[in-house]
């Protein structure tokens, strides 16, 4: 068992994995601001698991349980030198860091560039720093695959090993963080000092390819903020009635039917893939593990729709427009890197994550509802 600090755990893939850490035994703190999450998510994580959610304040004035929620900005140092201080005071000091917490959203990235730089990375680097300060140097981070920008054909299935090249500022503060975590990987100037403090770093930097589906249960699952971006969100909103078609964005593209090809992961396979980097990490000597996490296959737009009108027993309604600015024909991982450093390949397919994201929406049609952010 390990105490862990999940920033960014009320999230979709932050409670997913939340759930799965709690099953292996670990005890968590979840940090989160919910500017993109509910604290029902958490709820229903711990009613999964058998457990209660106990609410603090960053003092901590309880010892933790095995899942405890404190509302916070990871830009706080207040907050996080509180958190750090508290846990180790009740004798359970933060062993490790789970990195959830960031902005995700490509176009806003694009409108509001200030915003994710300081959230995405300032708020990283402050977290480090109380981390350091702390001697807890072990972090598992979220990064993405948007670091490869457009995959020439020849790179696909991609590589880690792929040329770096974000092309928006969300893509740029992930790289930023990534790099972040390099120099610290490599930092021996104080190396005795290190030592003698608990050892130097341990990171994984994990570039997940598409996340989607949701718990098999139905209780927990991806619960976007308005009209969904992302392709998997808005088919299931469609399949619900929410929305009336999908719009296709181009049936031009160099793939075998004209739409774009992705790599979709479905996030409980995602999660185990959390808790295995974790594993590994917490076993091994001071290391940077940089893996990708994906199925190694990809799907087409049209190849979902047919799977998720199978899932639902609906027909989903599509229209095919122009291609969206941006956007990369193919993105697929050579996911051969986790399978051999972790053990962990995907177990689900594309008619599972079709099955429980369709359940999900079906149990949730208003996501955790309204006014519960
Ligand atoms: P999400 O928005 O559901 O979860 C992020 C969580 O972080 C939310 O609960 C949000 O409230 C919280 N948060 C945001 N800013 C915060 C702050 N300043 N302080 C504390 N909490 C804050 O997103 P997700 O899909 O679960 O993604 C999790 C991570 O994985 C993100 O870093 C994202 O960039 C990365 N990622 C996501 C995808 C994807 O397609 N979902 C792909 C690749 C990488
Ligand atoms: N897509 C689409 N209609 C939508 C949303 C997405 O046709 O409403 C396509 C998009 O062009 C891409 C694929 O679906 O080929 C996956 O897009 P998503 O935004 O989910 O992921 P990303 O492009 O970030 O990999």
């Amino acid at each position: 068992m390990a105490q862990l600090l999940i920033t960014g755990g009320a999230g979709f893939i932050g409670s997913h994995t939340c759930l799965v850490l709690l099953e292996a035994g670990h005890q968590l703190l979840v940090l989160d601001d919910f500017s993109n999450s509910s604290a029902v998510a958490l709820e229903r994580v711990a009613e999964l698991a058998g457990t209660r959610l106990q609410r603090a304040q960053p003092t901590l004035e309880a010892a933790p349980d095995a899942l405890t929620l404190v509302e916070g900005d990871i830009r706080d140092a207040q907050c996080l030198e509180a958190l750090f201080a508290s846990a180790k005071a009740f004798g359970l000091p933060i062993q490790a860091v789970i990195h959830f917490a960031g902005l995700k959203a490509v176009g806003e990235s694009v409108q509001q560039p200030l915003r994710y730089w300081d959230v995405n990375l300032v708020g990283s680097q402050r977290l480090l720093r109380a981390m350091d300060q702390h001697n807890c140097r072990t972090m598992v981070f979220s990064s993405s695959a948007t670091l490869y920008g457009y995959p020439s054909p020849e790179q696909v299935p991609i590589p880690e090993t792929a040329p770096i090249k974000p092309i928006n500022p969300y893509g740029a503060s992930k790289h930023a963080v990534e790099a972040l975590l390099a120099d610290l990987a490599r930092c021996s100037g104080a190396a005795e000092a290190i030592q003698a403090s608990g050892g130097g770093w341990r990171i994984a930097r994990l570039r997940y390819f598409n996340p989607v589906g949701a718990h098999p249960s139905g209780r927990i699952g991806e619960d976007p903020n308005g009209i969904p971006n992302n392709l998997f969100p808005f088919i299931t909103q469609v399949a619900i009635g929410r929305r009336p078609e999908l719009t296709v964005f181009g049936d031009d593209w160099p793939t075998p039917d004209g739409t774009g090809v992705r790599d979709y992961i479905h996030v409980m396979d995602l999660a185990e893939g959390h808790r295995e980097a974790l594993h590994s990490l917490l076993r091994a000597d001071p290391q940077m593990l940089t893996l990708n996490l994906g199925s190694g296959q990809g799907a087409s737009v049209l190849d979902v729709v047919k799977a998720m009108e199978a899932a639902s027993q609906r027909a989903i309604p599509y229209r095919i427009a122009p291609r969206r600015p941006g956007d990369a024909a193919i993105s697929v991982a050579n996911p051969s890197l986790a399978a051999q450093q972790l053990q962990w390949q995907t177990q689900r397919s594309l008619t599972d994550i079709c099955r429980d994201g369709w359940a999900w929406q079906q149990a949730n049609p208003n996501g955790y509802g309204d006014g519960c952010r």
